[in-house]
């Protein structure tokens, strides 16, 4: 591949690059660092995409991308197109057909010469239709003239109308010889670059305008109603498609055609118009496709597209997160000089104002050492946080103003979540000091980004014969597999036989859209414990973590988020699994307000969750003494 430097003329302390959150990178400000030129030369991390792109761009060769989106697919499709050679484009017209007014020719050549022609033809047309002005007014001069000799002057004034009104009507035949030109290169520095991401199949392969006069001398001739498709713009270049399944197979498969091909008619694409009638000579369509799309558009795109694409080219993916290094930190500080040189009008980041949104890609990568590579969400964060400091006229965008910015960008899910606590602190559903028996503090993540809080209580009553759970909702699942894993610890340690009870599990105000209940095993079983036992359960703890059947507590996602929900709804403890402890990556505001407990065992749970010892004490000690030893046997998980 080929390794750019950062920032030629910006200073690097070595020494200190280590600790430094900017890499060493001595800067004042964003406004220090060089922007390199080209878009291939910006783009952060996906080494492997880069250098694929890099490769196909000398071999001419298709790409598939698959990865999240704003990782920089888009960013490099275009960049792609830089690197294309720029000599072989081409300008593309369309005449009308002397022989058939229904199938345009089709003419290409070389950048630039498009426009000679067209200027060619249309002086040509000009100086016919001047002429054909001289005859008229000489015509009705002449017959005026007569007409007065005549003393016929009504008749006359009549007749010149009528000749006047034959050549206006007459004179777009003249039109016909003026070709259209559909695609102009004449201006372009570099190879074209066609993002047909959600395109129609018009917009994509070309179409012919309906014509609403077809004869009787208003109508436009055809060819002057020709457009050009993404194809065809993209002749030479670079034709990107995001979310490529969702065009239609029809249009898919016509794409594949075009591929196949490197040329392809333009034809009326709603049926029922005009335009349908009208077919054009092949219109070339030589270019290189980029599909790009998450792993599931990908499965769902026509396989014979895909087959095609994969088989003349290459396949890669996108990564989510990049090791946090000193070099890479760098180049996150070009980054955000990057977009501050790109949007054109926001002040530059000061040093603290770099640091504080390094620390958010740090945040947000959810893994430890890691920066997030989702650039454009990280992209519109740098965009408010100088809106805010260019609303103010200041010359330089602070610490400060990120901080404002991250509050006001917050995602959707997120502004639902901190809305539902809100709501529920109405309703007094908020944390307490007390202990309450089978009802846990549960944590779920909504969205991708934010945590909830959401409690769990569970009932034990006997059953009608066989035992049951009864949960309600999409959580329904979670919640029995949940119980079948602690009922085989319960069996261990009391006479109470799980499976001759129906155990009533129930989300409170769970009717959250896209709340995501996977990780909430060990709450579901300590809410069941502390009910079957009836001891209460401290109401200033949270937890989150998943339960084996041997006891164990096991990582869950989104620890970091699930946190700070737990710490903004006042919880004073938080239980996760010890094997997410090097996730938490918690903001200072929140590490101040809560204290976090790792776990690797149920008992452990029980320990910090439980009140009202010696009954609590008792049961944590049997429990310790099963979990730890009794399942050490059954290698299970
Ligand atoms: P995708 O096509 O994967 O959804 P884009 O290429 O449209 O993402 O990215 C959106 C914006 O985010 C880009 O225009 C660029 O400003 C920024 N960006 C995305 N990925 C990167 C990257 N790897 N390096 C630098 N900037 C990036």
């Amino acid at each position: 591949g080929s390794t750019v430097e950062v920032d030629p003329g910006v200073e690097v302390d070595e020494e200190n690059a280590e600790d430094d959150l900017l890499g060493g990178l001595k800067i004042d400000s964003t406004a220090d660092i060089e922007v390199p030129d080209r878009l291939v030369d910006q783009v952060i991390g996906q080494d492997e995409a880069r250098d694929i792109i890099i490769k196909a761009a000398k071999q001419r060769r298709h790409v598939m991308m698959i990865g999240s989106p704003g990782t920089g697919k888009s960013m490099l499709a275009k960049a792609m197109s830089q690197l294309l050679p720029q000599e072989d484009l081409q300008d593309v017209l369309v005449y009308h057909n002397p022989d058939d007014g229904n199938e345009p020719k089709v003419r290409t050549v070389p950048a630039g010469k498009g426009e000679q022609i067209i200027d060619a033809h249309k002086e040509e047309a000009r100086k016919r239709n001047q002429m054909r002005s001289i005859l008229m007014w000489i015509i009705i001069a002449i017959v005026v003239g007569y007409a007065i000799l005549a003393r016929q002057i009504l008749l006359g004034i009549l007749a010149a109308g009528i000749i006047w009104f034959i050549f206006r009507y007459t004179s777009r035949g003249t039109d016909a010889m003026v070709p259209n030109m559909i695609v102009d290169n004449g201006d372009q520095r570099t190879a074209p670059f066609e993002d047909a991401t959600g395109a129609h199949a018009g917009a994509l392969l070309g179409d012919v305008r309906h014509d609403p006069f077809q004869s009787g001398g208003m109508e436009t001739p055809s060819h002057d109603r020709v457009e050009p498709g993404g194809i065809h713009k993209a002749n030479k270049g670079v034709l990107f498609v995001d979310e490529i399944n969702t065009l239609d197979v029809r249009t898919q498969q016509k794409l594949m055609t075009a591929i196949q091909e490197g040329e392809f008619s333009i034809t009326g694409q709603s049926e029922r118009s005009s335009g349908a009638m009208v077919q054009t000579e092949p219109v070339p369509c030589d270019f290189v496709m980029i599909a790009a799309g998450n792993l599931d558009a990908m499965e769902n795109m026509h396989p014979a597209l895909r087959s095609r694409i994969k088989g003349y080219g290459y396949e890669v993916y996108m990564d989510d997160t990049i090791e946090d290094t000193p070099e890479m930190r760098r180049k996150y500080a070009r980054f955000i000089a990057q977009e501050v040189d790109r949007d054109g009008r926001l002040p530059h980041f000061e040093r603290e104002a770099v640091e504080e949104i390094i620390l958010e890609a740090k945040r947000r990568a959810g893994r430890k050492e890691h920066l997030t590579l989702l650039f454009r969400n990280l992209g519109g964060l740098v965009r408010v946080a100088g809106d805010i400091a260019r609303a103010e006229d200041r010359e330089y965008t602070t610490r400060d103003d990120v901080l404002q910015a991250k509050d006001r960008s917050r995602s959707i899910e997120q502004q639902l979540a901190d809305d539902y606590i809100e709501r529920r602190k109405d309703y007094e559903l908020q944390v307490t000091q007390d202990g309450v028996e089978g009802r846990v503090n549960g944590l779920a993540v909504m969205g991708e980004d934010s945590g909830i809080m959401l409690p769990v209580m569970a009932e034990i009553a006997p059953a009608q014969g066989q035992g049951q759970v009864i949960a309600t909702g999409q959580l329904k699942e979670m919640a029995e597999e949940s119980v079948q894993n602690v009922s085989a610890i319960i069996k261990k340690f009391s006479d109470v036989n799980l499976s001759e009870k129906d155990v009533h599990i129930q989300f409170v105000q769970a009717g959250q859209q896209g709340v995501d209940g996977d990780s909430a095993s060990i709450t579901v079983a300590t809410a069941v414990i502390s009910a079957l036992e009836d001891i209460p359960i401290d109401q200033s703890v949270a937890m989150t973590g998943s339960l084996s059947v041997r006891g164990d507590v096991l990582p869950v996602g989104g620890v970091t988020h699930k946190i700070e929900a737990a710490a903004k709804a006042g919880c004073s403890k938080v239980i996760i699994p010890q094997a997410n402890e090097q996730d938490v990556m918690i903001e200072d505001e929140y590490a101040e307000m809560i204290e976090i407990i790792p776990c690797s065992n149920i008992s452990e749970v029980l320990d910090v969750a439980l009140m009202g010892e010696p009954k609590k004490d008792s049961l944590v000690d049997r429990l310790k003494s099963i979990t730890g030893s009794a399942f050490d046997q059954q290698a299970v998980s």
